[in-house]
Order: C-alpha cells, then structure tokens, then sequence
C-alpha cells in the first residue's frame, strides 16, 4: 500500500510582496525546523505536527495562481520535508517560479532541487560567520541538533551545521541560480561590526555569483523565541545602514531590511 504524502504545514500567505522582493508570490510555511534560534520570529512553526494532504497545500498554490507569479517555501524549514520537491514540481508545472528561504542544513535537498531544475532563487541564512563553529551553534540555539529529516534521527555538531550550509551555499553559487544571503541582527546578540565584517568577508571569499544579495534583515527582538531577548532595543534603520556598509567594504550588493523601510540598498 502506497501512503499519500504529508505535509507538515504551518499556514500560506497568498499574495505576498515582502518575500521576494520584486515578484508577487504565494508563500507557503513548512512546520518544523531542526535549529532554535533565540530570535526566531517564527516560533509557534517550530514545534508540533500539522499534517495535511499534499493537494491541500498544490490547492493553496493554485488558487494564488491568478495573482502570483512565483511561490517562495518557507518556514520553518521547507527542506526539511521531502514534500518540498513534488509541491515545486506542481509549482513549475503552473509556470510559477520557485524560491526557497532555507537555513541550509540540507544540502542534498537542495541539491536535488537544482539537478531537477525546480528552484529560481534560494534565499539561505547566515547567522553567524560560518567558520566560527561555536558562535554559530550559539545563534543556532544549539549546540547540537537532532536531524529529524531522517528516518534514523541523528545529533549533528556545531561543525556539521556549519559544513552543511557551507555546502548548500556552494550547490546554490556553482547553480547559477539567483542567490540570496541573509543575517538577522539583534542588538547584544549577533550583529555587531565585527562580526558583520567576517560574514561578509566570508561570503566574498567563497561565493563566485557577483551578483549575490547580501541582506542585513532587522531582528524584532520583542517577538523572540527566547524570552530574555525580548527586552532587548531593536537595531534602528540608521544602525543597520551602518552596518551595511561595513558589509559593502567586502561585497557590491548589500541591502537592509527594516520594518521602518522595507527593503533599500546600501
Ligand atoms: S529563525 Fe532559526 S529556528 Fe526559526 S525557523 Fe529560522 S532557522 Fe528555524
């Protein structure tokens, strides 16, 4: 007996401008995300079961069809989830293009996204800089993980975080394919000139793609997993122009994300 695909689902967003910037998408949330980061925003996605039928969600898409030109996978962590691959393909077939916000621990899926050409763009997530292992786990919220993806669950290290999005970010550079790179920063947490220096000078290191975006995103503290973040100030517009030029010492396109702004150009 064949069992349908489940998909553990958080919510859709049918008509969104704020995840993509420059196309109208249907944005669709996975439940569920390896990783807890203490300034995750997206918290009651983390945890519990949500599972719905696959058309239920191919039904969400198409019903944005009319008005969207693209779906973005987000979440959680849509790569988690080896129902991302036959809802991108149902995506593709609707001629829609295809962005996924990762955190890049699944390199294989992503990979296996780009071998099939299902995906346009990936937008992952740099926390920290990623040859800092330890600092990593600690903006992670782990100092380790438990692969849940997996039939065998199994402990992955700070290390083995960090090689598996280094490797995501290079299945994504050596695609081809639109590339966005992204920290979240808060104030006293992760974020500060220095640190912003070794990411960005991480990134130009390693990346090939000149045309990769390298989006500092404004941490709303107040809405932290993490409750003794939830006092901390939020970074002001002007703070984080500031660090975008930090950044722009290392690399040619560097925007902001503020909630005063949206999204600018540094
Ligand atoms: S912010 Fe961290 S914990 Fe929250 S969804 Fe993203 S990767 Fe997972």
């Amino acid at each position: 007996m064949v069992t349908a695909m489940k998909v553990n689902y958080a919510g859709t967003v049918p008509i969104s401008t704020l995840d993509w910037t420059g196309k109208a998408a249907v944005t669709i949330f996975f439940r569920g995300c390896p990783l807890r980061c203490p300034y995750c925003q997206n918290h009651p996605y983390l945890e519990g079961p949500g599972l719905v039928e696959l058309d239920f969600v191919k039904e969400q898409i198409k019903n944005s069809k009319p008005f969207v030109s693209a779906v973005v996978f987000s979440g959680g962590e849509p790569l988690m989830q080896d129902a991302v691959v036959p809802l991108a393909e149902f995506a593709r077939n609707l001629g829609l293009a295809v962005g996924v916000h990762t955190n890049g621990c699944y390199p294989e899926r992503a990979a296996e996204l780009v071998e099939r050409k299902l995906v346009d763009k990936f937008f992952i997530d740099v926390k920290a800089p990623l040859d800092d292992p330890e600092l990593y786990g600690k903006v992670a919220g782990r100092k380790e993980y438990t692969d849940a993806g997996k039939k065998t669950a199994a402990k992955k290290t700070p290390e083995e975080i960090t090689k598996a999005i280094a490797k995501t970010i290079e299945t994504a550079d050596a695609s081809g394919l639109e590339l966005e790179l992204r920290t979240t920063v808060v104030r006293g947490f992760i974020g500060n000139e220095e640190e912003i220096s070794r990411i960005a000078a991480w990134i130009s290191d390693r990346i090939k793609n000149r045309e990769v975006t390298y989006v500092l995103q404004q941490g709303i503290p107040e809405h932290s997993l993490q409750e003794n973040l939830r006092k901390n100030r939020v970074l002001e517009r002007g703070e984080l122009l500031e660090l975008g030029k930090v950044a722009k010492g290392f690399l040619e396109n560097v925007r902001i994300r503020t909630k005063e702004e949206g999204e600018e150009g540094v």
